[in-house]
């Protein structure tokens, strides 16, 4: 049962191959003109070889009415000439004619079956009305015509007048006409078979050519299977085929450079939380090789170790913070939040680290700015950028936070009088555990994390952030944010 339902799936799949709708076409395109064009001529052949044998036998008539009065058959029925004349149209055509008079009777019948019979057909009665009729019989393969015999007589007053003296009735064969229809019929058709057998080789070849390169793109496609550093995928023959390439090889390199990225991030993580370790480490292993330590110096490594301890767990909450920005924006939990306030609140805890350098914190706000935004990320954001420029500021420097908005965007400004940042480091700043001064930055106490943090909340938020730096002057950061955030369609 499993077995022809998979023979049934690859037959179904079959259909929705491009080499089999590309065969179907070829052959179909080629083959159906050839089909109606024959058929077309065929049946113009036959109408007008019949409308030619129709008026060459009514000319033919034209010519013995004429003779028939001439002759005045209508009045003495018998004249060896004029029966010569219909037996010679009859036999050439092979046909029948026959001559009726003005009562009706047949007065010549070239078959000589219906002599001096009485004839009423719809055809004599409108001949005899003065009109010429024909019809084609195509079942029994004959064409009818009846034509009145008309006799131009002079009249008292010398006009002249034209009398009905007669009809003649003719049926002549179509056979001739049909069988040379027959035969091309004969030879149409077998044109059409040579056809048809050319068009299938030429459609399966053809079809098989055209759909190589693709076969050809996804033979790379797999050999890339092997990690992302086998050669590039090309294949030029057509524009779509390159098209597919350079997005595969864009995406490839996409996901090469994540790879490489989470291979750096894991070897950056281990580094960063190995080194406080070690630090720990050899404190110690120190205070273990001596004796006799003096009191000071074990409260002195403790409390190294402690410091420590601390940075390894400020990069551990760090790492945590990441990790849940990199997850999806599902993860916010937007709310309407008075940004005015949050950042007095920031600026607020933030005063005691400041001061200590007397470093003085201002708040300009331009407007009351109210948002739809994650409260948490956002202070995140707001805590990591003023505690940076208190971080790399000078003493005695100040900060500057100013909150602006316009009917779309909430702007806010984070400008410090410090050390600045070197334009060759601008980008990178953002790049989890990126500092621009390794040493200077431990011994402050950073992780390299913050930035990233702040990045990815921001770009949650569907929100832009850049720098603007002067060096030795100071930097500002600038962040952009949606009033109102607008989830993603997928
Ligand atoms: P860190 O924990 O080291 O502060 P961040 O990601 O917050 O990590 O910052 C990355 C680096 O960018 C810092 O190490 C510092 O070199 C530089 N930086 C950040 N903010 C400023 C600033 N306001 N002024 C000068 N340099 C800055």
């Amino acid at each position: 049962m499993s077995r022809i339902l998979t023979w049934i799936k690859d037959r179904v799949k079959l259909l929705r191959s491009m080499r089999l709708w590309l065969f179907v076409m070829t052959f179909a395109i080629g083959l159906l003109p050839c089909i109606m064009l024959s058929h077309v001529l065929l049946s113009s052949y036959e109408r007008k070889a019949i409308d030619i044998r129709t008026a060459d036998v009514t000319n033919q008539l034209h010519i013995i009415s004429d003779h028939l009065i001439t002759h005045k058959y209508m009045q003495v029925n018998s004249s060896e000439s004029i029966d010569a004349e219909l037996s010679q149209l009859s036999n050439l055509y092979n046909g029948r004619i026959l001559i009726i008079d003005q009562d009706l009777r047949i007065i010549k019948d070239t078959y000589g079956i219906s002599q001096n019979k009485i004839i009423v057909s719809q055809e004599v009665i409108r001949a005899f009305r003065g009109e010429t009729v024909s019809n084609y019989d195509d079942q029994d393969g004959y064409i009818e015509i009846s034509m009145p015999i008309i006799e131009n007589v002079v009249t008292d007053d010398n006009g002249s007048q034209s009398v009905i003296r007669g009809v003649m009735l003719t049926s002549v064969s179509s056979d001739t006409i049909i069988n040379t229809q027959d035969s091309l019929r004969d030879i149409s058709r077998l044109v059409n078979y040579l056809v048809a057998v050319a068009l299938f080789v030429i459609a399966v070849s053809a079809s098989a050519i055209v759909t190589i390169p693709l076969k050809r793109l996804v033979l790379s496609i797999s050999d890339v299977k092997e990690g992302y550093t086998s050669n590039p995928v090309m294949v030029r023959d057509y524009l779509e085929t390159e098209n597919i390439s350079d997005a595969f090889n864009s995406v490839l390199a996409r996901l090469k450079l994540l790879d490489d990225s989470r291979q750096e991030f894991v070897a950056n993580v281990s580094h960063e939380l190995k080194t406080p370790m070690t630090s720990m480490k050899v404190l110690a292993d120190s205070l273990l090789v001596q004796d006799e330590v003096p009191a000071e110096l074990y409260k002195e490594f403790m409390g190294d170790i402690t410091r420590e301890i601390d940075r390894e767990n400020q990069i551990i909450s760090d790492l945590l913070s990441l990790v849940k920005m990199d997850k999806t924006s599902s993860d916010l939990y937007i709310s309407q939040v008075d940004i005015n306030a949050l950042i007095e609140l920031v600026l607020k805890r933030l005063r005691p680290i400041a001061r200590k350098k007397n470093i003085e914190l201002e708040f300009v706000s331009m407007r009351q700015v109210d948002a739809m935004v994650d409260e948490v990320k956002i202070s995140q954001v707001i805590t990591n950028l003023v505690e940076n420029a208190i971080k790399y500021n000078n003493d005695n420097g100040s900060v500057r936070v100013t909150l602006d908005a316009d009917h779309q965007f909430f702007t806010l400004e984070v400008e410090d009088t410090g050390m600045g940042i070197p334009e060759d480091s601008r980008e990178q700043i953002f790049e989890r555990f990126y500092r621009v001064d390794k040493s200077h930055s431990r011994e402050i106490g950073g992780t390299g994390l913050g930035l990233a943090i702040t990045k990815s909340a921001v770009l949650m938020h569907r929100g832009t952030i850049s720098v603007d730096s002067v060096e030795g002057e100071g930097s500002t950061f600038t962040v952009k944010i949606p009033l109102v955030y607008i989830p993603q369609s997928n």
